[in-house]
């Protein structure tokens, strides 16, 4: 085992793996801009190291220093969190190449999912079920009518490199196709550098289903069943759950045991998330992210299992410590993202926590790096807090929720704390009954 990780990442995430680290008895080294001099996880690490100015492209995002870290400290292993680095594979090979251990999959896997045609294809020659689309990579107009005739309108339109909901138009007939697909590839190359595209059959009403799947890198892999992340505003999830309140146990184990499979065959290490889109009964990979995500706790939370010891169990060559028999769900979780942002237009709210109290109590779970008298920086991404629920069933995680919501207080700035007490009023959101485009669709009703 390792003495000594570092953490290529910072706020909530970073506090996440330095406690896993600590109940593990490994040294934790944390890094950071200089904006973040005064950051939780710096104070919480047993080491930290200033990596570089406030910009993330110059400290959190360069690997040189972040290399550098590693070896003024000794740390022996590296674990990304999400964002930042997680999914570069130059930086795994660098890694590789100065003999520190990435907690993570091996290059090729970050490699393969990271480009979706090829991502596509490989799930589907692993048996995974694909949303019918091209053939690859649609190279002109011409063949973008050709491809949206054989599978029927609407159709979406998708960048090849895409990540965060962006270079993704709809067209819902042929007389919208030319535009979409011109505007999808500027888009795309305007955000990705690379303007190819392919083209998808659009679902209608679907959900967002994704599961975790856990490999050991020599065969074996494991699944923890699924997420639901439907509710979504500009393909940002904002709400999650676990079990997905429309998936039976019998469908949870057919899909669980597909992707499982297919992580083993693929020799993947470590934590991974399949989304699916979910519709009438059937999933249709949509994609890979070959990391632990944000809305992990949620899994964590029904299996009652560590995903970031795991992630380091295996990193250090150990046997994963459950089997697809032992994991049992045992009741319900929710997780709602605090952002500083205000509503209704969800705009960035940095500023200075004036007070800060966290909820408690059975079966609540807060995941934050905010503290009294906290500086939120302009500079990174606005997520300060995750509040995780627990409960028996469903209707007891939904009444906790409300409950932590009352107690929870972030003053200073504005925060999503509002919306998700509003949310717990409706009654779709008390049922369950909501697809990927409710909250898009109901943000309009609500606010105009
Ligand atoms: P990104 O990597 O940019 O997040 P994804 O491929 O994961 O892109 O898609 C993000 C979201 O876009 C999905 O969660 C869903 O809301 C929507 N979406 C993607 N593909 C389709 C499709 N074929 N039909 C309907 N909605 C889709």
């Amino acid at each position: 085992m390792f003495d000594k990780i570092l953490i290529a990442n910072r706020g909530e995430i970073a506090l996440r793996v330095i406690r896993a680290c600590r109940e593990m008895g490994i040294a934790s080294v944390a890094v950071h801009s200089t904006a973040d001099a005064d950051a939780m996880h710096v104070r919480m690490a047993d080491e930290s190291v200033c990596i570089g100015p406030n910009p993330s492209s110059e400290s959190y995002l360069s690997i040189p220093a972040i290399v550098a870290a590693c070896e003024i400290t000794g740390a022996q292993a590296i674990h990304p969190g999400y964002g930042f680095l997680s999914e570069n594979a130059t930086f795994v090979q660098v890694l590789e190449d100065h003999g520190i251990t990435f907690i993570g999959p091996k290059a090729e896997h970050i490699r393969i999912m990271g480009d979706k045609i090829t991502a596509k294809d490989t799930a589907k020659k692993l048996g995974i079920p694909v949303v019918p689309g091209s053939d690859g990579g649609v190279p002109d107009f011409e063949a973008a009518k050709k491809a949206a005739a054989e599978m029927g309108y609407p159709v979406i339109i998708k960048a090849t490199a895409g990540g965060g909901g962006r270079g993704m138009k709809v067209a819902q007939s042929e007389a919208e196709l030319e535009i979409a697909f011109r505007t999808a590839r500027s888009e795309a190359k305007a955000a990705f550098g690379n303007d190819e595209v392919y083209m998808e059959k659009y679902l209608q009403r679907p959900r967002h289903i994704e599961v975790q799947i856990f490999g050991d890198g020599r065969g074996r892999a494991v699944h923890l069943g699924e997420r639901d992340c439907s509710l979504q505003r500009r393909h940002q999830k904002v709400f999650e759950e676990a079990p997905g309140p429309c998936i039976t146990p019998e469908q949870r184990a057919r899909i669980g045991g597909i992707c499982a499979k297919a992580m083993g065959e693929l020799g993947y290490s470590g934590a991974g998330t399949i989304e699916f889109l979910y519709e009438d009964g059937e999933f249709y990979f949509i994609e890979m992210n070959t990391r632990l995500q944000v809305e992990h706790p949620v899994t964590e939370g029904i299996f009652g299992v560590d995903l970031v010891r795991e992630q380091i169990r295996v990193a250090a060559g150990e046997e994963i410590e459950f089997t697809q028999e032992n994991l049992q769900i045992r009741g319900h979780a929710i997780e709602v993202r605090i952002n500083a942002e205000r509503l209704p237009n969800f705009a960035p709210c940095p500023g200075k926590i004036t007070q800060y109290h966290a909820p408690g109590g059975l079966g609540v779970r807060i995941d934050s790096a905010l503290y009294d008298g906290y500086k939120i920086p302009p500079y990174y991404d606005s997520l300060i807090g995750k509040l995780i629920v627990h409960g028996r069933d469903r209707n007891e995680a939904l009444a906790r929720l409300n409950r932590a919501l009352g107690e929870l207080i972030v003053d200073g700035v504005d925060t999503t704390i509002p919306l998700f007490r509003q949310l717990l009023e409706e009654p779709d959101i008390l049922k369950g009954d909501y697809s990927i485009h409710w909250l898009e669709k109901w943000l309009a009703k609500t606010y105009g």
